[in-house]
């Protein structure tokens, strides 16, 4: 049996990634599973899966889930950050899916990578954010890190199995990302300023947490997905074209030098990249069904308008920039959604609020996680301090 520990386990991908290893019992056992603040929902997963921990994000959640508990199974509640550290490094985890949304699932994932697991990542902030240090970390602790983004999980797909970690010497000329283009790709610019969260959040053909769902209606996933791919593949911003792609059907594409393009396609549904990853090198079902080709009919593709999705370039721009620039992005978009879902901020003012963050707080070799975490910290700050400015609430 392998142990696996979710982090996230209440949200999206967690709920996904559970679905998958009830299709097969006999290979995997739940050893941890985590949340921030749903006590109910990590509590009815406790009951389903009796794993031997689970984790609250603070002590009150952690005491009214271990007393919800003490009648049913005997799971063992820890909370916080040391908490959410100490099962990502448990001997029993042999694969970690880290699927907190945000910077808060930095450390644990990095916890994961030093303990030499396999890693599942779908939190794309925490490559985001200390790409340099989480690409070393995985080398050194002969980590197996497997990309569960549905884009770089096909880019892997479509890489050769034996993949030096050098796209030339692989014969790849370049790498093309797919985007939806999100709910917004035909509104006009002139009425985004207007536009609600629970409209941001109606992506058409994916079901996601809040936050990667405003991140997608902006773009500014793609441009966190951009770094997240320089890192993964060893390369830079020049080497990856993004495509806007409506039916999210061809998750992306490797353009090889002698002009042959590989493409992964599939329906939309996060448990085909989940199943890749927890099966890898194998494959294993997954719930997901075929594609029905003739019934898809079409494949469109268009490119990217800056103007309307600004957030795309402040990420291309942050990347090349280098050191804490990406964690500097990543942070002023995390407050910037976060006020924008609370009804504190226009939809149009996010790029705004990244840019004059990226512009005002200094950026710095992103050498040393304190100095990431210090550029997080920062980037926050100035970006709590300034969102009044804009504030329409
Ligand atoms: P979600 O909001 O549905 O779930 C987030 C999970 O993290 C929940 O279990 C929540 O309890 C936990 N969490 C949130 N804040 C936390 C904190 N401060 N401390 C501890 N735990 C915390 O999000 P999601 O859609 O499942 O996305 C998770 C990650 O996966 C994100 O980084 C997202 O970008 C990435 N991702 C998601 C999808 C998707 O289809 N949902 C696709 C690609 C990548
Ligand atoms: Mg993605």
């Amino acid at each position: 049996m392998t142990g696996v520990t979710i982090l996230g386990a209440t949200g999206s991908i967690g709920r996904s990634t559970l679905d998958v290893i009830a299709r097969h019992p006999e290979r995997f056992d739940v050893i941890a599973l985590t949340a921030n603040t749903n006590v109910e929902g990590l509590y009815q997963q406790c009951l389903q899966w009796q794993p031997r921990m689970a984790v609250m994000a603070d002590a009150d959640c952690a005491e009214r889930l271990q007393q919800r508990l003490a009648a049913a199974v005997n799971v063992e509640v820890l909370a916080g950050r040391e908490g959410l550290e100490q099962v990502a490094i448990h001997a029993a985890s042999d694969y970690v899916m880290a699927a907190i949304v945000g910077a808060a699932g930095l450390l644990p994932t990095l916890a994961a990578v030093k303990a030499g697991k396999r890693v599942l990542l779908a939190n794309k902030e925490a490559l985001v954010m200390s790409g340099r240090l989480f690409m070393d970390a995985v080398k050194e602790n002969q980590a197996e890190l497997l990309p569960i983004d549905s884009e770089h999980n096909a880019i892997f797909q479509c890489l050769p199995p034996d993949f030096s970690g050098n796209l030339q010497q692989n014969g790849v000329r370049r790498i093309v990302l797919t985007a939806s283009g999100g709910p917004f790709r035909c509104r006009p610019v002139a009425e985004l300023g207007t536009v609600t969260p629970a409209e941001a959040c109606a992506h058409p053909n994916w079901e996601m947490g809040r936050k990667i769902s405003v991140d997608s209606a902006t773009m500014m996933n793609k441009g966190l997905e951009l770094i997240e791919a320089c890192w993964l593949f060893n390369t830079s911003t020049e080497h990856i074209e993004v495509v806007i792609h409506p039916q999210s059907l061809v998750h992306s594409l490797v353009e090889y030098a002698d002009g042959s393009v590989l493409a992964q396609l599939g329906n939309p549904d996060m448990r085909t990249p989940i199943a890749y990853a927890l099966a890898w090198p194998a494959r294993m079902t997954s719930g997901v069904s075929g594609l029905a080709l003739p019934a898809v009919g079409r494949l469109d593709f268009e490119q990217v308008d800056p103007n309307r999705f600004p957030c795309l370039d402040l990420a291309r721009q942050a990347m090349n920039a280098g050191g804490t620039a990406t964690a500097i992005l990543n942070a002023a978009n995390e407050v910037a959604v976060q006020h924008f879902l609370e009804n504190h901020l226009k939809f149009t003012d996010i790029p705004v609020l990244v840019e004059r963050t990226l512009e005002a707080v200094q950026s710095s070799e992103a050498d040393s996680l304190a100095g990431v975490l210090a550029a997080d910290a920062a980037a926050r700050d100035y970006a709590k301090q300034r969102v009044g400015e804009y504030s329409h609430g």
